[in-house]
């Protein structure tokens, strides 16, 4: 298999220098790379139909055979139409083809065939247009596989490409399964997975290929970060001496919950031991407070006599943070720096040199603090909020910032555990699953527009009452400019006729920086009492006042978002609220809405959200820093849960996997993670 790595395309039957380049586009440089280029998808010949029990306007496979003379005629600009008749016995369908001189050859009267194609109906009854067809009793029948494309190369020039490479196969290659796994778990052959995965013989076989080759790959990813975490050679050169949580506690205006207690103690232990450097994420749902874990952390540090850096992902983000540590350490003797990038350039230049000179111990701030001309004295923690939000490589850089600093990242995007694992199984993991007390959950509707009145009339309600509310609004493009104009004028119309009475702001992604703050500490102290945003609200913003959020176009939004969106409410003492907002009657809609209003537990969101929409979706297209999949995906949580499972006996059996029956794999983890830039940690 390895030397097929080595042999060029145009080696195979049928490929030439013009189609080389074209498959290189598709990234297949090799014989090999060409048998892992596997099929996106399959057509199915299986069960062909027959004609009556086709679906109209669907794509259906029917049997049958011609039933009436095919009739040409040329159409106009030498264009040129065959219509034909077929018949399963008992209906007819007819067939269009357009300008396929060869087909009049090609169809024979006395042979049944599988014709394949979207059927339709129009007033001369049934017919398909331009349908493909083989033989029935062609061995062809079964999975057709149908791969990534590109301009020029045809899904029957891959298919006869793959043929073609198949017979090169050995009869006996080199598996980076040992056998004895292979047989404990029911995983075939790396051969017949190759083999099946493009011209199955049915879904069974399809189905056992696929198994088998995910399984590998998840358990190749598994063993490489593994690999990766073992790297405890860094040794921390901040070491914490003295335990100042108990001093840190009298700061705050509340008492800690118990969850909130021991992820705290685990940061502390992981900061005083005096090894590898702690590497820690705190995963919490929204409101869970997080906040005072990571200040608690920063305290200790500082307190300890070296620098601490909060990272968040806005600037409202790290203004809010700003304020809150502020207030937490206003009688202590840490000091303080606010560093985003809308700060004048002086101001910024003032701030850097501060920090450089260890004149502040505590910076909070945004994307700015990992530029080039940001130096700490001594940095001795990096804490990243609402960690999905930023890319693997920033995180690194802030580590960069520090002689092996520790690491805190922090999380609401509540991944299901299994998944965690695998994203972050270069760290450890401490979950706050407790909220503070006197929260109830937010309880969630969904209503359609026609009751959007009945709505506005509860939000006022609530501010009577003297609570505030959100409502986001339409998303209508990813179009910055529509944005901003839908916003305002979404907001403007609020203003002047349902909420004429009532003081509202607006809150929006395209704002300048000194405007948006504007917004939020006029809503923060009360001066607004709704808030019209966008999802630059999404993230983190704490304003325990705000009861209720109404949702315009829900169905827009993921599962996981609204849940963050939702996260906003609920953060106070009083009952809060949720309306989500939609028109589409569809009934997935209607379910995956419905999750929303059944519970407000993240993980089980985040569960639904995987399924429902699939990785690519769910971790949009932020940077998780993995190496790209070929076959598995995270949503498969058997996959994930079995190659987990034999990675661990894997791994009891030969740590560092240098026994020679892992020969195969050690090579597949380098492959893998050369193939990506991509930086563990
Ligand atoms: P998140 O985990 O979403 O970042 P925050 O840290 O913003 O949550 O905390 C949410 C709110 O709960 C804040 O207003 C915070 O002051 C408050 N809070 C945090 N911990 C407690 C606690 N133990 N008791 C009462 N209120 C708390
Ligand atoms: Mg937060």
């Amino acid at each position: 298999m390895a030397s097929l790595f080595r042999q060029p395309i145009r080696n195979l039957r049928g490929v030439g220098a013009k189609s080389e380049e074209l498959f290189r586009k598709l990234d297949i440089d090799s014989i090999g790379a060409l048998l892992y280029h596997f099929p996106r998808d399959y057509e199915d010949w299986t069960n062909p139909a027959e004609i009556s029990n086709g679906v109209v306007g669907e794509v259906c496979c029917i049997k049958a055979k011609l039933s009436a003379q095919m009739r040409e005629s040329r159409l106009a600009g030498n264009r040129y139409l065959v219509n034909a008749e077929v018949s399963d016995g008992r209906d007819v369908m007819r067939l269009v083809f357009f300008n396929n001189r060869y087909i009049t050859s090609m169809l024979k009267y006395d042979t049944q065939y599988i014709f394949r194609g979207k059927l339709m109906r129009d007033f001369g009854g049934l017919q398909m247009v331009s349908p493909v067809f083989i033989p029935a009793d062609s061995e062809k029948s079964g999975l057709h596989p149908v791969y990534r494309l590109t301009a020029g190369l045809s899904n029957n020039q891959i298919q006869r490409a793959v043929r073609e490479a198949l017979k090169l196969l050995p009869s006996e290659i080199s598996d980076p399964l040992p056998e004895e796994i292979r047989r404990k778990y029911d995983l075939c052959s790396l051969k017949e997975a190759i083999e099946n995965i493009h011209f199955p013989k049915d879904r069974k076989s399809l189905q056992k290929a696929r198994k088998r080759l995910t399984v590998e790959e998840l358990l190749v990813l598994n063993l490489g970060i593994r690999a990766l975490k073992n790297h405890e050679d860094t040794v921390s050169n901040v070491k914490l001496e003295k335990d100042f949580t108990e001093e840190f506690l009298k700061l705050l205006p509340f008492i800690l919950t118990g969850a909130q207690m021991r992820v705290i103690n685990e940061c502390t232990r992981d900061m005083q031991r005096g090894k590898n450097p702690m590497n820690r994420l705190v995963q919490g749902d929204v409101g869970s407070g997080k906040t005072a874990v990571a200040a608690a952390a920063c305290y200790n540090v500082v307190k300890n006599g070296y620098q601490a850096a909060f990272m968040a992902p806005t600037e409202i983000l790290a203004e809010q943070h700003y304020k809150t540590l502020s207030k937490y350490f206003e009688n202590t003797d840490v000091k303080l720096e606010l560093l985003t990038g809308s700060l004048s350039a002086s101001k910024k230049k003032e701030a850097r040199q501060r920090m450089a000179e260890g004149k502040v111990n505590l910076v909070v701030g945004t994307h700015a603090l990992i530029t080039e001309q940001t130096v700490f004295k001594n940095l001795g923690l990096a804490i990243t909020d609402e960690q999905h939000r930023f890319g693997v490589s920033q995180r690194s850089k802030l580590l960069a910032k520090g002689d092996s600093p520790h690491l805190l990242v922090m999380s609401a995007t509540p991944i299901p555990r299994t998944l965690a694992l695998i994203i972050y199984g270069d760290l450890d993991i401490s979950v706050i699953d407790e909220t503070p007390p006197g929260r109830s959950p937010v309880k969630t509707m969904f209503i359609t527009g026609e009751k959007r009145h009945r709505a506005f009339d509860f939000i006022k309600e609530e501010m009577d009452r003297g609570n505030r509310a959100y409502i986001v609004c339409p998303l209508v493009s990813e179009d910055e400019q529509s944005e901003l104009a839908a916003a305002e004028e979404y907001a403007a119309e609020l203003m002047l006729k349902e909420f004429s009475d009532y003081p509202v702001g607006i809150i929006h992604g395209k704002m300048k920086y000194a405007e948006k703050e504007k917004a939020m500490t006029a809503f923060l102290k009360g001066e607004t009492k709704l808030l019209v945003a966008t999802t630059v609200i999404e993230v983190g913003v704490d304003v325990p006042e705000a009861t209720v959020m109404m949702i315009e176009n829900a169905e827009r939004f993921g599962l996981s978002q609204l849940h963050q969106l939702r996260g906003r409410v609920g953060r106070g003492k009083e009952k809060s609220y949720c309306i989500l907002l939609s028109d589409a009657q569809g009934e997935k809609t209607q379910q995956r809405l419905s999750v929303m209003c059944k519970t407000t537990d993240g993980f089980r969101i985040a569960d639904e959200d995987l399924r429902q929409r699939g990785p690519g979706d769910f971790f949009g297209e932020r940077q998780h820093g993995l190496p790209k999949l070929n076959i598995a995906d995270f949503s498969d949580m058997d996959g994930v849960t079995l190659s987990q499972k034999i990675a661990e006996e894997i791994v009891a059996d030969s740590p560092d996997l240098s026994s020679e029956k892992y020969r195969g794999l050690r090579a597949s983890i380098r492959r893998l993670f050369s193939s990506t830039d991509a930086r563990m940690n």
